[in-house]
């Protein structure tokens, strides 16, 4: 646009243009896309995988993918960011509420569209106590059916554990890495704007890390199921339940040593890496061969890590347990030095 003044030479208005301009495609991309290529190699049997892993970031763009409203798609993130801050929780309470998750939305997500001031309520002795759906150990659990769990039910205690429910369910299936990984740096953008308030006072110094977990056929990428989990957040008695909830889920942690720095099962991976059995059972799996690309961002941050030292022990006992998988994480490669421990290319082995 430019204005013009009566008898001046036009200015130039540096102003951005409105509507802004939606995000898309996330920045990110680039990044996981660039990696991918450096780790694909030489034409190794892990290359071919990494060169699937390509193909799948590089698919064409397709915002409106949700075949049903109840599915969740990038359009509908996209639209959140021109709302308030609060929007993705709003959208996730819709979509919670198509598949008949309520009740679930109404305890752990509802109270986050009110104010702050509300999470702390006196009990009936009068006492202050903590009803954030984030932290609080007092809020109904409620058993989720997932399929993929191998007791096909799964506990929601808190806000990220409903999240995981609810994303569970309204993921699309078979589409593209792209797709899954558009949608994951969207979430987490959204939620970072919704939670800063509530994570830099609750939580302080403590990261909260979403993890995409999304397991592919090789034979043919779009044969595809994403999970997104995130780290055990809680007060430390409804943390350490959450992390007992995960032990039994995901029997390979009990293998896992703790190297002191954050209990075992406190990843956001320990969350998702639950479905990969039985997702390397299921018809995915038929080609006996499933590829389970992951990538953990930290929600405030948006940084993208590699795995821990307890995430990549975790990893090599799955992939000695499962034999025909491979698991590849996303996350890009300079963030991999600030691991210790083992080399890294390790646990793309099996
Ligand atoms: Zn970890």
């Amino acid at each position: 646009m430019r204005v013009y003044q009566a008898g001046q030479n036009p200015l130039r208005d540096n102003r951005s243009p409105f509507p802004p301009p939606l995000p898309i495609p996330p920045v990110e991309l680039d990044s996981y896309l660039q990696n991918a290529r450096d780790q694909r190699g030489a034409n190794s049997r892990i290359g071919r995988r990494w060169q699937i892993l390509i193909n799948g970031l590089n698919a064409p763009r397709n915002r409106g993918t949700a075949a049903h409203p109840r599915y969740l798609d990038i359009a509908a993130l996209e639209d959140c960011y021109n709302l308030n801050d609060k929007s993705v929780i709003a959208l996730l309470i819709s979509k919670a509420s198509s598949w008949g998750l309520n009740q679930i939305a109404a305890v752990y997500l509802q109270p986050l569209m009110y104010s702050r001031k509300s999470a702390k309520r006196a009990n009936a002795r009068g006492e202050l106590e903590d009803y954030s759906p984030l932290t609080s150990v007092t809020l109904t659990a409620f058993a989720v059916p997932m399929e993929t769990l191998s007791d096909k039910k799964y506990p929601v205690r808190s806000f990220f554990s409903a999240v995981h429910a609810i994303l569970y369910y309204c993921l699309p299936h078979n589409q593209s890495l792209r797709e899954y990984t558009e949608i994951l740096t969207h979430l987490r953008n959204l939620l970072a704007r919704a939670l800063r308030p509530y994570l830099s006072e609750q939580m302080g110094l403590f990261r909260v890390k979403i993890s995409l977990l999304v397991c592919l056929s090789p034979a043919n990428s779009r044969d595809s199921r994403a999970i997104i989990g995130f780290s055990a957040v809680g007060k430390k008695q409804l943390k350490s339940i959450i992390i007992q909830d995960r032990m039994e889920h995901l029997r390979a942690l009990q293998d896992v040593r703790s190297n002191g720095t954050w209990p075992v099962g406190n990843c956001a991976e320990d969350e998702t890496f639950a479905h990969i059995p039985e997702l390397c059972s299921s018809p995915i799996g038929q080609s006996r061969d499933v590829i389970a690309a992951f990538l953990t961002v930290d929600i405030l941050e948006g940084n993208s890590n590699g795995p821990c030292q307890q995430c990549r022990d975790l990893i090599n006992i799955l992939l000695r347990q499962l034999r025909t998988a491979t698991i590849l994480s996303l996350a890009v490669k300079r963030n991999r030095r600030e691991v210790e421990g083992s080399e890294y290319s390790s646990i793309t082995i099996n």
